[in-house]
């Protein structure tokens, strides 16, 4: 059966970008029905609300999102409809891989995937204030919040990941030196779990020190697991030793519902103007043709992809070149076609 999947083209450079992916696929011969609803910044300003409940009961019949990014105002204004939604559908598990594909970088044959626990930590968004508004002995105040339950069951999603794609090591970044409870509750879930994974080596480092080791020798890691905040700095974080944002996907991936999207933002400096790099939300279309069942044409595509991108002729500016978001789309169709 064909399956059927929720598109939400997002807002700033979404649509452009989700529109790349989505010619990509067909090129490719993906067999998928689409659906395509709002959110975000484009959803309130549509339909006056930034997570209508059509995108909702859609994402829940079909279970597999493709989503653009999403702007979320900063200070006031409505909440991240991103975390909206992986919190709805408990897509607890943000899978992040990040390996070479445009060279002549600072870093050469860089394959890493960071696992990002994508519903705890301090994202659950408990903020208060304590004291009056206005006088300055006031705290604002975030609650972080790691649970057995969430902390186990990402610890195992990462060795169960390692296990079944053939990843050697196993790498828990946290900074239990400090907060001791939270952090602390994190690493004993993991020196636990990772005993039921005998076959995957396991080690456990700071936060701050796996950071400097990432710019010095990000080969000595391999699947990295961490928290929600430091997962959300760090994934960019090795974006940046592969070329940048334009060339990180994101699966978010829960038991009953996933969804696939770019680690980069909305990028309103240059939304509109044909120039945003695709490849990221190409990727994530990979990732999901993974997941559908597809992989002989994910595989297709990110040959076409690396193919192109190495070439070096039709690359968009973040890549060094002059080539738009469509021009460097079709280069990619071209190929698929010519590979067909
Ligand atoms: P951003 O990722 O949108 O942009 C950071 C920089 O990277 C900008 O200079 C931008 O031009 C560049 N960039 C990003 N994607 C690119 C691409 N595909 N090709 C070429 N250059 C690219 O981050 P930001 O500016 O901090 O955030 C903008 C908005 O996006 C905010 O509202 C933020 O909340 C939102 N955001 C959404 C998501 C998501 O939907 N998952 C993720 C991150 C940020």
């Amino acid at each position: 059966m064909v399956p059927t999947i929720t598109v939400i083209p997002g807002d700033g450079i979404g649509p452009e970008v989700t529109r790349a992916a989505l010619r990509v696929m067909d090129a490719a011969g993906a067999e998928l029905q689409l659906e395509e609803h709002v959110a975000g910044m484009t959803a309130l300003e549509t339909l006056n609300d930034p997570l209508p409940e059509e995108t909702l009961s859609s994402i829940r019949r079909n279970r597999v999102v493709l989503k653009g990014p999403l702007t979320t105002p900063k200070g006031s204004g409505f909440r991240s409809i991103n975390v909206a939604i992986r919190r709805e559908f408990d897509l607890y598990a943000n899978v992040r891989p990040a390996y070479t594909i445009l060279p002549g970088g600072r870093y050469e044959d860089i394959d890493l995937v960071l696992i990002r626990e994508n519903t705890e930590g301090l994202y659950v968004g408990v903020e208060h204030y304590i004291g009056m508004e206005g006088d300055p002995r006031a705290a604002a105040e975030s609650v972080m919040i790691i649970t057995r339950f969430g902390a186990e069951r990402i610890c195992r999603y990462a060795f169960d990941y390692a296990e079944r794609c053939g990843r050697r090591k196993v790498t828990l970044a946290h900074k239990a030196n400090i907060l001791k409870y939270t952090q602390g509750l994190f690493l004993d879930v993991a020196h636990e779990v990772a005993k039921d994974y005998p076959g995957i080596e396991w080690d456990d480092a700071i936060i701050d020190a796996t950071a400097m080791w990432l710019v010095l020798d990000p080969y000595r890691f391999d699947v990295l697991v961490m928290e929600n905040m430091f997962g959300d700095i760090l994934s960019d974080q090795i974006a940046g030793l592969v070329g940048g944002l334009g060339f990180a996907p994101a699966g978010n991936i829960g038991d009953g519902a996933a969804m696939f999207e770019a680690v980069h933002g909305s990028a309103p400096d240059i939304a509109g103007e044909d120039v945003a790099n695709p490849t990221a939300l190409i990727l994530a279309a990979c990732m999901m043709l993974d997941h559908l069942d597809q992989p002989n044409v994910a595989g297709r595509i990110r040959e076409a992809l690396g193919a192109v991108v190495r070439e070096g002729v039709v690359c968009t500016r973040d890549m060094g070149g002059t080539a738009g978001t469509v021009q460097f789309t079709e280069a990619v169709m071209r190929r698929l076609e010519a590979e067909a």
